[in-house]
């Protein structure tokens, strides 16, 4: 229902949160987080939370875990739900993570050919953790991501091309925001029939499904066009179709007071 996506500089987790609180009004059922934490310079984990029910009680849960350096990670996602796949459960609840840990997928909307890529994927061994259509998008990218590197992709470039790949399997109406432990300064981002955002800061940008979201942060914003890939990173935005030709969104600046 609500997705926010920061990287950047400050941590990620507040900017994140603060962009749900945010995008409340919209209604839903359970909230989540995926926060990148760099262990050392080539060292980072994929840390999530999610819950049913109210912001209040994702919030409950991140207070408990302060030591594990959640709230210092300077990439991260967050959604809020509204269950059209699988009842509001803890479960059921946004990001989503892939079966070998290496990414975390969040989505608004609905991937209509789900029962199909989900029985294909456990066919050949995934094990699903939860009832949603949007759980396949995540073994998905995780499997494109595995065959980009095979073929010798690397960094953020390798991240979008893997979700230009599955982008181009899924059918229906998505947004999709998704992190990678191994690309850690980056938020690769989709969009059909559903909206997305980019914010450009300073060495630091936003996306969300509606501008509200971070415009405490910037002004400058980007709408994406139909069947768009935006890949962001501290240093700047790219954008391109689902076929990986360079692309541009709506340039627009956002004058009007939240
Ligand atoms: N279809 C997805 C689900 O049920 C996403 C729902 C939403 O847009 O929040 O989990």
């Amino acid at each position: 229902c609500g997705i926010v996506g920061y990287v950047g500089a400050r941590p990620a987790l507040s900017i994140v949160l603060d962009g749900l609180r945010r995008l409340e009004y919209r209604g839903y059922d359970s909230a989540g987080v995926a926060v990148i934490a760099r262990r050392s310079a080539d060292a980072a984990s994929l840390l999530t939370e999610k819950h049913a029910g109210k912001l209040a009680n994702l919030e409950k849960a991140l207070g408990e875990r302060a030591a594990d350096g959640i709230e210092a990670g300077a990439t991260g996602i967050g959604h809020t739900r509204w269950a059209t796949h699988g009842g509001p459960t803890d479960r059921n609840a946004h990001p989503h993570v892939s079966a070998d840990g290496r990414v975390a997928v969040i989505h608004n909307g609905i991937i209509e050919n789900f029962a199909k890529l989900r029985a294909e994927l456990e066919s050949t061994g995934t094990e699903f953790a939860s009832d949603t259509d949007t759980e396949c998008a995540a073994h998905l990218l995780a499997a494109e991501l595995a065959s980009v590197t095979a073929d010798g992709g690397t960094g953020p470039e390798a991240l979008a091309e893997a979700m230009r790949r599955v982008c181009r399997r899924l059918e229906g109406a998505f947004t999709l925001l998704a992190v990678d432990t191994l690309t850690p300064d980056a938020v690769v981002g989709a969009r059909r029939n559903s909206p997305l955002v980019v914010g450009r800061g300073e060495g630091e940008y936003f996306m969300a499904s509606d501008v509200s979201a971070f415009i405490e942060h910037t002004r400058s914003a980007i709408e994406l066009g139909q069947d768009q890939v935006v890949l962001i990173t501290p240093g700047g935005v790219a954008i391109t179709d689902f076929g990986g030709t360079p692309a541009t969104g709506q340039d627009y600046h956002v004058d009007w007071d939240a």
